[in-house]
């Protein structure tokens, strides 16, 4: 089969776009012929070698989570899957067995991977995945649609319905609205608890987007203050939630827009992992601070089906062919997109 691999990391020229053999699936695993399949950052990390991913490759390595495409091969113990089927995979691979894995809680699974990270992934024509990992899709929803969501949609199903408990009736600042996860954390918080949204995003082309996705007021963050615009848009009062994906840039002022007894989610550290907390304002300003990695099983099911009611969407900037995945990942380094970049085989 196509296939984008490496076998060292670095810069874009370690991708080299060639011939692998396809994978060979287990009693409970499926084949999947790969529509779709989204860059996320930890691509771009895992590609590089940095953020904890520094490793040597035995074999030629491939990346991607974020697959969608139709089933080609089901194993003798996958139920509920069948030949081509269209799906969207769950990049989370978890060990079914665990005691959180047991009770449900398989966000928190001991022994969890990632397909593109700890096994090979959709920079390919075909990708194997556990038959639990597969969700089946409504014809409505495209291939790169579908693959747009898993990775982006899961943490907030995690961040605003379970522990940030977003209220109808409060509001949620959303850091960097441009980015995949500020894209659906919009959606989640108007479109399916129905909450304000303050977005904070770079340009004012990016701010017009942010409002047409579901925004209420954007803080274009180059030119204004962003605590100094949350304490004026919610008379004095702070935020209810923020949804923080982007780590340290934003931290001092996020954290300080918080309203007394808010909740601070963290998903991602893009711009940088290390902060400062005022821990005398924890306790003071009775504040949590919490993060989420992925989701659970069942939440990419429940995303699935609010996708096919056409409730929440995945945002698709630019799709590439396979064979531009080098590109792909240039322009995911120039941050000068809104929504994902998806590669087509
Ligand atoms: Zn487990």
């Amino acid at each position: 089969m196509k296939a984008v691999y490496i076998k060292s990391q670095g810069g874009v020229e370690v991708f080299t776009y060639g011939e692998l053999p396809e994978p060979t699936i287990g009693p409970t695993e499926i084949s999947v012929r790969v529509g779709a399949c989204a860059l996320n950052r930890l691509d771009v990390y895992t590609r590089m070698g940095v953020r904890g991913t520094k490793r040597e490759f035995k074999e030629p390595h491939i990346l991607g989570g974020d697959v969608a495409g139709d089933v080609v091969e089901v194993g003798k113990d996958v139920v509920g899957i069948k030949e081509g089927d269209r799906v969207v995979l769950n990049p989370r691979l978890t060990c079914g067995q665990c005691h959180y894995c047991l009770a449900g809680d398989d966000e928190f699974c001991r022994r969890a991977g990632m397909i593109g990270s700890s096994a090979n992934g959709g920079y390919a024509e075909y990708v194997k995945a556990p038959g639990v990992n597969a969700v089946p899709l409504p014809a409505s929803l495209s291939y790169a649609e579908a693959a747009a969501m898993p990775t982006v949609f899961m943490p907030m199903w995690s961040m605003l319905l379970r522990r940030g408990q977003l209220k109808p009736w409060e509001t949620a600042l959303v850091l960097s609205a441009s980015s995949g996860v500020g894209t659906a954390a919009i959606q989640v918080a108007k479109n399916v608890i129905g909450a304000r949204i303050i977005a904070t995003t770079s340009t004012a082309e990016k701010a017009q987007k942010a409002k047409e996705l579901g925004a209420d007021e954007v803080i274009i963050y180059t030119q204004e203050d962003i605590e100094q615009r949350v304490k004026e848009l919610t008379k004095g009062e702070g935020v209810d939630v923020v949804v923080d994906h982007v780590g340290s840039d934003f931290w001092e002022k996020a954290f300080a827009s918080l309203r007394i007894g808010g909740r601070y989610g963290i998903c991602g550290v893009t711009t940088g992992y290390r902060a400062q907390l005022q821990m005398g304002s924890l306790f003071t300003r009775q504040v949590t601070v919490f993060g989420v990695f992925m989701g659970n099983k069942e939440d990419l099911r429940q995303i699935v089906e609010l996708a096919g009611r056409g409730i929440i969407k995945g945002v698709v900037h630019q799709t590439f062919p396979l064979s531009e995945a080098a590109r792909a990942h240039q322009v995911m380094e120039s941050l000068s997109f809104f929504g994902k970049l998806v590669l087509v085989p």
